[in-house]
């Protein structure tokens, strides 16, 4: 192709890196108005006990849909996001619109369901983020009892000081704090008992290791046992199939979320989907 073309390996790069930076002005100049041309929704993904098989939290994520680009993935629009500062507007959008629909969930059924919220390292280092997140809670009239946060370990890494207090705060208002995608972040684990925790989502990436072709479960069943001697909560994340279900439960893994239950939903479908399940599917 290079020959063909005519093009030397560097020309090549070069042109791939132009194409790069070009869609990412692109989507930078879209982004600026994707909130007020409506363009952003959130669908919610239910986290389930594996013990009584309810559904006790939904997670929101974030979606963005341009009418001649599509559908944008959040991994690439959040970082774009982050790196323009759009994050906070975009944050700020986020949680007042999961708290919107945790009300629409609670006033038809399901009065006790809680929202898990992903928050932006961004956003989270912001001077005034506790402050910021209690007023919109308090403004949007939901109980802080029912928001979970979820972290990631490089978020919560550097300045242990801040961010200590930061999360000492969140836990006094009676948010519950995950960390998400556990195992891909930092290698220290002494965080683990230093912060005010009380769940980790263990990564997708160890749950694979679980398929029809292999059977390695080793780092799940080593990070459901030392959760349960920090007397953590251990969500697996990207279930899904029953081989992986099943295995999950017999190690005590105390909530599963994934495919296996089903994809993220639009809120109307997923109120039709609260609505149906009763835990059979389960057994
Ligand atoms: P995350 O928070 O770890 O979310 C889990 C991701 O795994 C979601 O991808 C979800 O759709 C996907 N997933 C769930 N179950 C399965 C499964 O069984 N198999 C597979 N293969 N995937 C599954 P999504 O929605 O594309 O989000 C990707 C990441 O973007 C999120 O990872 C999160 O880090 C970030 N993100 C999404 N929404 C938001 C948001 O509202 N705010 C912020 N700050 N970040 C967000
Ligand atoms: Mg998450
Ligand atoms: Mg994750
Ligand atoms: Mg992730």
């Amino acid at each position: 192709e290079a020959k063909a073309s005519g093009k030397n390996q560097y020309e090549l790069y070069q042109e791939e890196m132009h194409q790069n930076e070009s869609r990412r002005m692109l989507l930078e100049m879209k982004l600026r108005k994707a909130i007020d041309h409506n363009e952003l929704y959130l669908v919610y993904q239910p986290i389930v006990d594996t013990k009584s098989n309810e559904i006790v939290s939904v997670e929101a994520l974030a979606r963005w849909k341009h009418k001649e680009l599509g559908e944008i993935s959040p991994s690439e629009f959040i970082q774009i996001a982050e790196e323009t500062g759009l994050i906070i507007p975009i944050s700020e959008w986020i949680i007042q619109k999961a708290c919107e629909d945790l009300i629409y969930f609670q006033l038809n059924g399901f009065p006790k369901i809680r929202m898990a919220i992903n928050v932006s390292a961004v956003h989270f280092n912001q001077v005034g983020f506790v402050k910021s997140m209690n007023d919109l809670f308090q403004k949007m009239n939901v109980s802080t009892h029912q928001i979970e946060l979820e972290l990631t370990e490089s978020m919560i890494m550097p300045n242990a000081v801040e961010t200590v207090n930061k999360l000492v705060k969140l836990k006094q208002l009676g948010i519950k704090l995950s960390i998400d995608d556990f195992g891909t972040g930092y290698s220290s684990l002494s965080y683990l008992n230093r912060f005010p925790l009380d769940t980790l989502k263990i990564d997708q990436s160890f749950i694979k290791g679980v398929s029809a072709y292999k059977d390695d479960s080793s780092i799940v069943e080593a990070i459901i046992m030392m959760a349960q001697r920090l007397h953590l909560k251990v969500v697996a994340e990207g279930v899904e199939s029953k081989k992986q279900y099943d295995l999950l439960k017999k190690e005590s893994c105390d909530l599963i979320q994934g495919y296996y239950i089903t994809k993220p939903l639009p809120a109307n479908k997923l109120l039709e989907f609260l609505q149906c399940w009763d835990g059979e599917q389960l057994n």
